[in-house]
């Protein structure tokens, strides 16, 4: 693929073929441009290259809507890769009850949405937020043998109320994963930038440091292949952060941010 500068092709939400991005950035058009073909009138027209063509990209949108109901199944013991972990957990909830597993579902639908309409193919862990897990370690190889060249794991965090933000959780080398270390963490930071500029939530003050955090006890980072993050988007129990993170139009934010990540760390 060929973008532009770092920045210069803020590659909105909105803008589906590169051409256009590249239009509206003043950078230049040839790269985008794939070929032409002649349309039904016999006039040659541009066909532009989509932006993630050939490009596989992993979501995973944390817990699941019908965890709350199978908890002794969800409480069984799978291998991370450093030690037993429970398969999956209920995730948290708004102080009004909207659960976190629904938060997760809606920015990675409209995450997928958007990266299919970039060109790309989309893997997920769970195709809707009515069932039960599946366990994390089975989310992770999900997206292993997908192959994908870059994942995310979207989560919300049930912080202390007074605690506000986002932050972005990184792998630990532990073997498995130890080949995406470094892209893992370009990606974190590409994650921060995009989060920053395209939607009004703060880096966390409550956990972290910077808005980062290294995580060597989750599943879903000790056994990945792929380069992956896992960002807690906003804590469920601040009020001002769950008016957002219930809000659809933010959830299309976050959905923006992570494309721009992604484009930006695969560029
Ligand atoms: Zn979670």
């Amino acid at each position: 693929m060929s973008f532009c500068r770092r920045g210069a092709t803020r590659f909105a939400v909105a803008a589906t073929f590169i051409a256009a991005a590249a239009a509206v950035s003043g950078c230049g058009t040839a790269s985008a441009v794939a070929g032409g073909a002649y349309g039904a009138s016999g006039h040659r027209v541009t066909v532009a290259r989509l932006p993630l063509s050939g490009i596989t990209v992993g979501i995973d949108p944390g817990h699941n809507g019908g965890n709350f109901t199978h908890t002794s199944a969800i409480n069984s013991k799978v291998w991370n890769g450093r030690a037993w972990e429970n398969c999956d957990t209920t995730g948290t909830a708004t102080d009004a009850g909207y659960p976190e597993a629904q938060f997760n579902f809606q920015v990675a639908g409209y995450l997928r949405a958007e990266l299919i309409r970039a060109g790309a193919r989309v893997v997920m862990t769970r195709t809707s937020n009515n069932g039960i897990g599946p366990c994390v370690n089975r989310r992770a190889s999900i997206i292993d043998s997908s192959h994908a060249s870059v994942a995310v794991d979207i989560h919300a965090d049930g912080g202390p109320s007074w605690g506000r933000g986002f932050t972005v959780l990184k792998p630990v080398a532990d073997g498995p994963n130890d080949a995406v270390i470094a892209p893992s963490s370009s990606l974190a930071a590409d994650v921060k930038a995009a989060m920053l500029a395209d939607t009004a939530m703060p880096v966390s003050d409550y956990y972290g440091k910077a808005g980062f955090k290294n995580r060597a006890d989750l599943a879903g980072l000790n056994l990945t292949t792929v380069p992956k993050v896992l960002i807690e988007v906003g804590n469920m129990r601040n009020a001002a952060d769950a008016r957002m993170l219930t809000s659809p139009a933010f959830q299309r934010q976050v959905a923006g941010a992570l494309l721009q990540a992604i484009v930006t760390f695969l560029r």
